[in-house]
């Protein structure tokens, strides 16, 4: 029998009526983009959803953390994690900071705290941390060492959307969170994103980054900006998934409870810890695989997998410290963990439509290695 593909994630997606009435009004209005109708309501709605200060929205997450970081006036280095999607790199770097590499923890994966402040220079202005697979950093002890030494926080949140820690929204982490809404993401409106911030008069000087350098609605470019806004369009399709979304979390943390009670406990699986006082998103499930107990490598399991048509990723591999870019600059770094988890890590298929019987299949293909 020839099995359907798998793949590590797929989109979320509205029922396509749903979408239709949405984008009716946006053929009687005519208004396509410029923060028309279907963003404003959107921003709205994400604002209370999220509990958000602060809102902005762009064209996709790695705009809204590069303006971000643009926003703030920074300069000199950023502390940031190697093990993350290259943009939280690229978005450092096109703002001509230079990244300093923070190793990261063990459990979860995210920047270990107790690392970062021998790496603070007198030239170190921001601390850029990664809330990766959803795992919450240390938000408490990297605010600590911002204030004493007067940094700058700003968080890639990519993958947080929606989370909690101890009743806190990730999007009032820090001075400012950013998250994406591309369409693997949990949260989608196709391509998009937003920043999240405290300091509300950020918001002019965020509007006319995203539109030209423009003070919005007059004739007023004070500013050098780009094009970075959200089109109503794909405001449209974030209104819709965002009535959804509580149950599209519900059906991943479905899919996440098969894997975490078949696969934990075994000799050579290594899993992201469970966070205390984090609620979950559920949006990647990562495992890694330690050949040293039982001489079975990643490789083989991806092989394994692959054979039955199920595609898993090596999220993240390679350490943003390693890529040409980083090392033709001369950066340096020492990061022995996230270098231990990156060249072992996989992410198994994880989205709401993900039937459980798929995910019990990636089990038994996985287990039956280990027999
Ligand atoms: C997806 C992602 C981004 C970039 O978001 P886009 O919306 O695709 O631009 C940045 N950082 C991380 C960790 C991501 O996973």
């Amino acid at each position: 029998m020839i099995q359907k593909k798998i793949y590590v994630s797929r989109p979320s997606l509205p029922p396509i009526e749903e979408y239709m009435d949405e984008i009716r009004d946006v053929w009687e209005t005519g208004i396509m983009t410029h923060q028309g109708p279907k963003h404003v309501e959107l921003q709205e709605k994400l604002q209370s959803f999220l509990g958000a200060p602060n809102i902005t929205l762009f064209g996709n997450g790695h705009l809204a953390l590069e303006l971000g970081i643009k926003s703030m006036h920074l300069s000199g280095e950023a502390i940031t994690t190697p093990f993350t999607f290259g943009s939280t790199t690229q978005a450092i770097l096109r703002n001509d900071i230079r990244p300093v590499y923070c190793d990261v923890r063990s459990d979860d994966y995210t920047m270990d705290a107790d690392k970062i402040e021998d790496l603070i220079t007198d030239k170190t202005s921001v601390i850029v941390p990664v809330n990766v697979y959803g795992n919450i950093c240390d938000i408490d002890r990297i605010e600590k060492i911002a204030k004493k030494h007067g940094l700058k926080v700003i968080y890639d949140s990519a993958h947080a959307f929606g989370e909690t820690y101890r009743g806190r929204n990730a999007s009032t982490f820090g001075d400012a969170s950013m998250f994406s809404f591309h369409a693997t993401k949990v949260f989608n409106t196709v391509e998009g994103g937003c920043l999240t911030y405290h300091d509300a008069s950020l918001t002019q000087y965020l509007e006319g980054l995203r539109q030209f350098g423009q003070i919005v609605k007059t004739d007023v470019t004070p500013y050098i900006g780009t094009n970075a806004k959200m089109t109503d369009i794909h405001a449209a399709m974030g209104l819709c998934n965002l009535r959804h979304f509580e149950e599209s979390i519900a059906k991943r943390k479905v899919v996440a409870s098969i894997y975490r009670s078949r696969l934990s406990n075994v000799k050579g699986l290594k899993l992201s810890v469970v966070q205390e006082g984090v609620e979950s998103n559920y949006a990647y499930f990562p495992l890694v695989i330690e050949e040293a107990d039982t001489g079975i490598n990643r490789e083989q399991v991806i092989k394994a997998l692959a054979d039955e048509n199920i595609f898993v990723r090596k999220y993240f591999y390679p350490l943003c410290s390693d890529f040409e870019v980083v090392k033709n600059l001369g950066i340096r770094s020492d990061v022995p963990v996230a270098r231990y988890i990156s060249d072992r890590v996989i992410t198994l298929p994880c989205y709401s439509d993900l039937l459980p019987e798929d995910a019990e299949r990636v089990c038994d293909i996985i287990l039956d290695l280990y027999r």
